[in-house]
């Protein structure tokens, strides 16, 4: 039995659960910016993002989100009409694009170069497996594994660069050893910021 505070306590919840709720769907065409760190791409669809609110992807950030959030997905595949006004399936597409490290090989060019980082625009960067003259070799891959990009840097500027590339890019994922070399690029600001 539910008294007349409690009927106006639980409508006033549930107003403010809507109040929180991300407004997730298909979005206008070219009228946002994909939010997926540095993407030239307009925004396709809007999820909702780890942190609360929602978030805003182009198709190919869509598609990387559904990988990497799969109980949510399955949330707004079961019930479209509910959660959101569509299927999130018909507006998420890798294109020429990995969506995964794993999806990349690990080595190509007969073993001379070692994957390293899925970048942010869905390429995989590749590095020299053996630094030849002090020279290490950074090749970029799309998909279909053709070279999209290649640079030269000193064997002892490379974590360097790494590091630059990697804070300035947001890549999406890199392998474990390399993340161990990355990681005191993230550790010390806040060391750096506490008392
Ligand atoms: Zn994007």
């Amino acid at each position: 039995m539910s008294s007349h505070s409690d009927r106006s306590a639980g409508a006033r919840d549930a107003q403010i659960r809507r109040d929180l709720e991300p407004d997730v769907g298909p979005l206008p065409d070219d009228e946002h910016d994909c939010e997926a760190g540095p993407c030239d791409e307009s925004a396709v669809f809007a999820v909702p993002a780890t942190e609360g609110g929602e978030a805003r992807y182009c198709s190919f950030h869509l598609e990387w989100y559904r990988r990497e959030n799969s109980e949510t997905w399955e949330r707004l595949e079961v019930a479209p009409d509910r959660v959101c006004s569509a299927n999130p399936n018909d507006y998420a597409a890798a294109g020429n694009r990995f969506v995964s490290l794993a999806d990349a090989p690990q080595h190509l060019a007969d073993g001379d170069l070692v994957r390293v980082a899925l970048l942010n625009d869905g390429r995989v960067l590749y590095e020299s497996a053996e630094p030849e003259d002090g020279v290490v070799e950074y090749v970029a891959i799309s998909a279909s594994l053709d070279v999209d990009a290649a640079t030269s840097v000193a064997v002892r500027k490379a974590g360097e660069w790494l590091r630059a590339n990697f804070q300035k890019f947001r890549w999406l994922d890199v392998e474990d050893d390399v993340a161990r070399a990355l990681t005191p690029a993230y550790t010390e600001p806040s060391q750096g910021d506490s008392p």
